[in-house]
């Protein structure tokens, strides 16, 4: 895949489109973290796919598009997906489209993705920023998978001992950001991206 992206960034404010990595293990915070970044108007964020049933909440187009296996492996097929992984049983995978599109219009472009999918992106493009988000420690996150409590319980243990698998990735990133505070990461995160 070749796409024309701004180098890493910290490098002086330019209007070219960038692309970000934003991964970290479920619980860490990154869909919140996500939604205050986008109310910057240069920020735009990526809908991936995913296998996954809808949780309650959920809206197809917004949080992702939710399809079939067979459709999934269709878009393999075809070559339309960035990258793409398996998590916890279900499929997730990233457009190329939206991507060429945002980066040709300036804009910044996050990817919200597994540890699996963003190496896929960082050895296609990289120039990518990644940034890794930390939860403060293992109960921390324990309490937020359960408070989520949209994921059963089997889902949550699963999603757990993926987290420790995941936290050993961190170090491929450019940026680890500990999610401690939300404000304070959200600050962090817009100054690594030079953002007001
Ligand atoms: P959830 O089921 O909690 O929405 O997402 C599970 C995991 O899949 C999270 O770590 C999320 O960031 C990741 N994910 C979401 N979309 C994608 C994608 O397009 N590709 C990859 N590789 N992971 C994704």
């Amino acid at each position: 895949m070749v796409l024309f992206v701004s180098s890493k960034i910290g490098q002086g404010e330019n209007k070219k489109g960038r692309l970000v990595i934003i991964s970290g293990p479920s619980g860490s915070g990154k869909t919140t973290i996500c939604k205050q970044l986008m109310e910057n108007s240069r920020i735009r964020r990526s809908i991936s796919y995913t296998t996954r049933g809808r949780r309650e909440g959920e809206k197809e187009g917004i949080d992702y598009h939710f399809i079939e296996k067979s459709e999934f492996e269709k878009l393999i097929n075809e070559n339309k997906l960035a990258e793409h992984a398996e998590y916890c049983g279900s499929l997730y995978g990233t457009p190329i489209e939206p991507i060429k599109e945002a980066i040709e219009n300036g804009k910044i472009f996050i990817l919200a993705i597994d540890v699996m999918g963003a190496l896929q992106i960082m050895k296609k493009i990289p120039e990518v920023t990644s940034i890794f988000i930390m939860p403060p420690d293992d109960e921390t996150l324990r309490q937020r998978l359960r408070e989520r409590l949209t994921d059963s319980d089997v889902d949550i243990h699963k999603r757990l001992e993926l987290a420790n698998e995941e936290l050993k990735y961190s170090k491929h990133y450019d940026f680890c950001v500990v999610n401690d505070q939300l404000d304070d990461t959200v600050k962090k995160i817009r100054g690594i991206l030079n953002l007001s």
